[in-house]
């Protein structure tokens, strides 16, 4: 039986892995979770769970909760409710499936009482993977992929030697606006960029993907996972999301992984691994109706987040920290009508362009460049 932490119950990943744990109750228990803001869906799950603990993201919201649920367990709320999931002594795996940043220390806290950490939240890597890896490894613990390009790679690496590995390829699938020109970018509204072609994902992701900031994000995801030179990443443009994406070894060799886009795979596979389990419910990959599979370069121009992304991962110290804070700022600004779409792009750029980086800074100076890289962002919209 695996004891399961949830942060961020109640979103497309949180759902996705209570699925995963409705399909295999012998296998699976919830002992605790969070969620921020959506007290219906969140109720509710108190009501089948019955966990221990559960934590929300404000006082008011934990005291209506309290007066909602029919179960008697520990209300907690803010950043310190987060917490107090994370380190729930009654669990032993950490499903990190909030957004943002605020999944930082979280994540160092499980880590600290030696949970398993399957890990969704990439801005968690992004903003500190030097101290992140380095106390998985000081505490001998283990970090489970659940993005799925990096649960790709990982089962790709299952019995070969990172030593031996050349390069990794993460395959894009475009997001919304693929076919697009930068021209045809000027004015697009925020639900033309919230129509993914393959995924459905919270929005914040998905305006990444639109931006192909997700894939920067990721780039630099997999750099602190896989122990990999960013030289040594290379992102393709694959629009069928079959191949989610592939590792070529020093002979020569390719090993991809492929499924449907279905998040539940790298969602179970991270709480199964290193072994598997079914799932009913998920499509099988049919290759003869898909027919041809299509592979194209990534434009840098078309795509500076993507850029961006590469060139604040090889400066490193402050500088992805600084990214990923500025791009959290400016997607919120585009997802509440206060920027227009390219505007994310130039926001980043110059929050990027006024940071002095910081070398292997401490979680303090991550903190305080998260801080003020956001404020940054809001200064300059006006
Ligand atoms: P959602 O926006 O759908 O869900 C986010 C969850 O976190 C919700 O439960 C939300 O609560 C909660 N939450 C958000 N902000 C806070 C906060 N400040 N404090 C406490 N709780 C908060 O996001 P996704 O599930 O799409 O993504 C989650 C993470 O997984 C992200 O890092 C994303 O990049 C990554 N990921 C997602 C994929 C996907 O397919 N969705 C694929 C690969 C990675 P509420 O809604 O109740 O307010
Ligand atoms: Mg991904």
């Amino acid at each position: 039986m695996k004891y399961i932490s949830i942060l961020g119950a109640t979103g497309s990943i949180g759902t996705q892995t209570v699925e995963v744990v409705r399909a295999h109750p012998e296998q699976f228990r919830i002992t605790s979770f969070s969620f921020g803001t959506n007290l219906e869906v969140g109720a509710k799950l108190v009501n089948e769970f019955r966990p221990g603990r559960v934590s929300v993201a404000t006082k008011e919201l934990a005291d209506e909760l309290k007066r909602t649920i029919d179960h008697p367990c520990l209300v907690y709320y803010g950043e310190n409710g987060l917490l107090e999931i994370a380190t729930d002594p009654a669990s032993d795996t950490l499903m990190n499936a909030v957004m943002g940043s605020v999944g930082l220390e979280p994540t160092l806290a499980a880590i600290d009482e030696g949970k398993t950490i399957a890990l969704a939240n990439k801005e968690t890597l992004v903003t500190a993977g030097h101290i992140v890896m380095t106390r998985a490894k000081e505490n001998n613990v283990d970090i489970l992929p659940v993005d799925s390009e990096h649960s790709a790679i990982y089962q790709c690496l299952n019995g070969e030697k990172i030593s031996e590995m050349s390069k990794l390829i993460l395959t894009a699938s475009g997001g919304s606006f693929r076919d697009r020109t930068r021209t045809d970018l000027q004015g697009v509204t925020v639900e033309e960029a919230l129509n993914h072609p393959n995924w459905s994902m919270g929005s914040k992701i998905t305006i990444d993907s639109a931006t192909m900031m997700n894939k920067g994000l990721e780039v630099i995801e997999a750099h602190w996972l896989f122990d990999t030179k960013y030289k040594d990443i290379e992102v393709v443009l694959h629009r069928e999301s079959v191949i989610h994406s592939m590792v070529e070894f020093i002979d020569g060799s390719v090993i991809a992984h492929l499924g449907t886009p279905d998040m539940k795979v790298p969602i179970q596979y991270a709480l199964t691994h290193p072994g598997r389990l079914d799932l009913p419910s998920g499509k099988r990959l049919n290759l003869v109706d898909i027919g041809t599979l299509h592979f194209e370069k990534m434009d840098l121009e078309r795509f500076p987040c993507l850029r961006y992304a590469f060139e604040a991962g090889n400066a490193g110290g402050t500088m992805p920290t600084v990214l990923n804070a500025a791009n959290e700022a400016a997607v919120d600004a585009f997802l509440t009508g206060r920027i227009e779409f390219l505007e994310i792009e130039t926001l980043i750029e110059k929050t990027l362009d006024n940071h002095e980086c910081v070398e292997a800074p401490s979680l303090e100076e991550i903190r305080e460049a998260d801080v003020a890289s956001r404020q940054f962002v809001q200064s300059l919209i006006v």
